[in-house]
C-alpha cells in the first residue's frame, strides 16, 4: 500500500468520510516566515499546531521552519493522524501560503494570507508588524483567525449557508475584542483558582499561562477525572503525545510547574461532586474556571457556589468566554444556563436530539452509568458522521466530549455528513477565557459574556454585561442574599 493510500486509510477512519479524507489529502498548504522576532516564533508555534491538528500535507519554509515542523509533528502525533505530509520544504504552488513577515512567500495559490501579531494586537493582510514582545494572546488569537480562514478558504462551497466571511484586511486589539480593557502583561496571582474541566478548550487557555512572559503564582486545582482519547489530539491545542492511560491534569500539571516554578498546582483526577466533598463546603471557591462540555455540566459547576467564574466554550461554528461574578445584580455562570421550560429540554431529550437514540435508551444509560452496546454506538454514529469505533463502549457522558469542538460538514452531495473537529474554536474560546481571568484579576466585580462565529470578521461589538436572571437558583436564594440584597 502506497503512503498516500495510507494517508487515506487513517483520515477516513479518523473523519469517517472518504469526501472528507479526500479533500483534507489533496490540499496543499505553505508557511513561509521571514520574521525572527519572538511574536513572529510564538505565531509560528501557534499556526503549526492548529493547522497541522487538520490537515495532513504543510511545508515549512523560513527562519522557523524546524520548530514549526516539530510542533506539528508533535501535534499530529497527538492526535494519532497521519504525518507523512508535513516537511521543512517549499514549492511552486500551494492551495493555501500563510506568510508570517513582511518577505512575499515565491509561490502562486488562489489565498495568500499575510498574518502579524505583536502583543495585544493581531493583524490579517498588509497591515502590522510582528515584534519583540513575549505576549502570546496577539500571536494565539491571530493563528486561530487564519487558520478558521484556511478552513473557510477551502470548503467556501460546503459552509455557504453560514455565509463565512473572507477576511483579508484586519487590525486588532484583542483586549477590545474581548471587552477586557484594563488587562495587563504583569504578574499573575492565580491563588484560589480551579479549572473544573481540562478539554480542548481549557487546553488553549493554559497553553497561554505556560507562556505568559511574567511570573504566575499562587495555588491553582486542576480538577478532571478523564485520561487523555485518541481523538483529543484533533481538538485540544497544544496536546502534547501520551502513551498508555495519560491523565489529562497530570499531564498539565507537569507544563505548569515547569513554565512557573512559583505556581503551586495540584492535579486533581476526580469527579466535581468527589473534589468538593473533600474539599469541604466550609471552604468556598473563590475563582472557578469551567471548560466543560454541556450546560448540563455548567449548571453542575454552577450550583458549586463559586464567588466568581470564568466560563469558556464552543458550539458548532460559535465559540466564547465569560466572567462571572454575581452580586444580586450582575449575573452568576447559572444565569446563563438557565434551564429553558418553554422549551422543556431535559438532559433526555438534549442527548436524544444529539445522538439520535430513543429516548428510554438515554435515560437508562444515564441513570446507570452504562457504556454504549455496538448498536447503540453505530446509531450515533450514523445520526453525527463520525466513525463508530470512536464511541464503542462509551459511557453515554463520554460520548459528548467526542461530538464537541467540532461542526458538521458535508462534502459531496451523496455523502453522509461528517463531524470535523475545529482546533481553531478552542483555541479562540480559551483566549478568550484567559482574557477573562486577566480582567477578572484586576477587576473582580461585574459579569460579562463575549462571542464570536468562528468564520467572521471580530467585532468590538460582541461582548456585554450580563445581569442575574429572574429564574435563578443560585442568584435568588445565595448570591442576592449574600450582597444584602434580599433585605
Ligand atoms: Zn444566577
Amino acid at each position: 500500500m502506497s503512503a498516500f493510500d495510507k494517508n487515506t486509510q487513517a483520515l477516513v477512519t479518523q473523519f469517517g468520510s472518504d469526501a472528507l479524507a479526500q479533500r483534507l489529502l489533496t490540499t496543499r498548504i505553505g508557511v513561509h516566515t521571514s520574521d525572527s522576532r519572538l511574536s513572529a516564533r510564538l505565531l509560528g508555534d501557534v499556526l503549526a499546531d492548529c493547522i497541522a491538528r487538520l490537515w495532513p500535507n504543510i511545508d515549512f519554509c523560513g527562519v522557523w521552519a524546524d520548530r514549526q515542523l516539530q510542533t506539528a509533528e508533535s501535534a499530529v502525533l497527538s492526535g494519532s493522524a497521519p504525518g507523512t505530509g508535513l516537511k521543512v520544504a517549499w514549492a511552486d504552488s500551494y492551495d493555501v501560503v500563510l506568510q508570517i513577515g513582511d518577505e512575499r512567500p515565491p509561490a502562486s495559490a488562489p489565498l495568500i494570507l499575510r498574518v502579524a501579531a505583536d502583543g495585544w494586537m493581531a493583524y490579517l493582510g498588509p497591515e502590522g508588524h510582528c515584534s519583540d514582545e513575549g505576549n502570546p494572546v496577539g500571536p494565539a488569537f491571530a493563528a486561530a483567525i487564519a487558520s478558521a480562514q484556511v478552513f473557510r478558504h477551502v470548503f467556501r462551497s460546503e459552509l455557504a449557508d453560514i455565509e463565512p466571511e473572507a477576511i483579508d484586511k484586519l487590525a486588532f486589539d484583542v483586549r477590545q475584542i474581548c471587552g477586557t480593557p484594563l488587562a495587563a502583561a504583569e504578574e499573575l496571582d492565580l491563588d484560589g483558582t480551579v479549572f473544573m474541566g481540562t478539554g480542548a478548550v481549557t487546553h488553549a487557555l493554559l497553553w497561554l499561562l505556560e507562556n505568559w512572559p511574567k511570573k504566575a503564582t499562587g495555588a491553582i486545582d486542576l480538577v478532571d477525572p478523564d485520561p487523555y482519547g485518541s481523538s483529543n489530539g484533533q481538538r485540544y491545542a497544544f496536546m502534547r503525545p501520551f502513551a498508555g492511560k495519560a491523565m489529562k491534569v497530570s499531564a498539565l500539571a507537569e507544563r505548569l510547574r515547569l513554565a512557573h516554578p512559583s505556581l503551586t498546582v495540584k492535579p486533581c483526577d476526580q469527579d466535581l461532586n468527589t473534589y468538593c466533598q473533600e474539599r469541604g463546603y466550609a471552604l468556598p471557591i473563590v475563582r472557578a474556571v469551567t471548560g466543560l462540555d454541556s450546560p448540563e455540566a455548567r449548571r453542575q459547576a454552577a450550583l458549586k457556589l463559586p464567588q466568581r467564574t470564568i466560563n469558556l466554550w464552543t458550539d458548532e461554528h460559535r465559540c466564547g468566554g465569560s466572567r462571572f461574578a454575581p452580586d444580586g445584580d450582575a449575573a452568576c455562570l447559572a444565569c446563563e444556563y438557565v434551564e429553558d421550560v418553554t422549551a422543556a429540554m431535559d438532559e433526555t431529550a438534549e442527548f436524544q436530539l444529539e445522538t439520535g437514540l430513543q429516548p428510554q435508551e438515554v435515560r437508562q444509560l444515564l441513570d446507570a452509568s452504562g457504556h454504549l452496546t455496538p448498536e447503540q454506538a453505530a446509531t450515533v454514529a450514523r445520526h453525527r458522521g463520525v466513525p463508530v469505533e470512536k464511541l464503542l463502549d462509551m459511557p453515554l457522558r463520554s460520548v459528548r466530549p467526542v461530538l464537541c469542538a467540532s461542526a458538521t460538514v458535508q462534502v459531496g452531495a451523496d455523502t453522509p455528513p461528517a463531524d470535523v473537529p475545529f482546533a481553531f474554536s478552542s483555541l479562540l474560546a480559551g483566549v478568550a477565557g484567559f482574557m477573562m481571568l486577566l480582567s477578572d484579576l484586576r477587576v473582580p466585580q461585574g459579569s460579562v459574556g463575549w462571542n464570536q462565529h468562528v468564520f467572521k470578521a471580530p467585532s468590538k461589538f460582541m461582548h456585554s454585561p450580563r445581569y442575574m436572571r429572574a429564574g435563578c437558583a443560585c442568584c435568588s436564594l445565595v448570591y442576592a442574599d449574600a450582597a444584602g440584597v434580599n433585605g
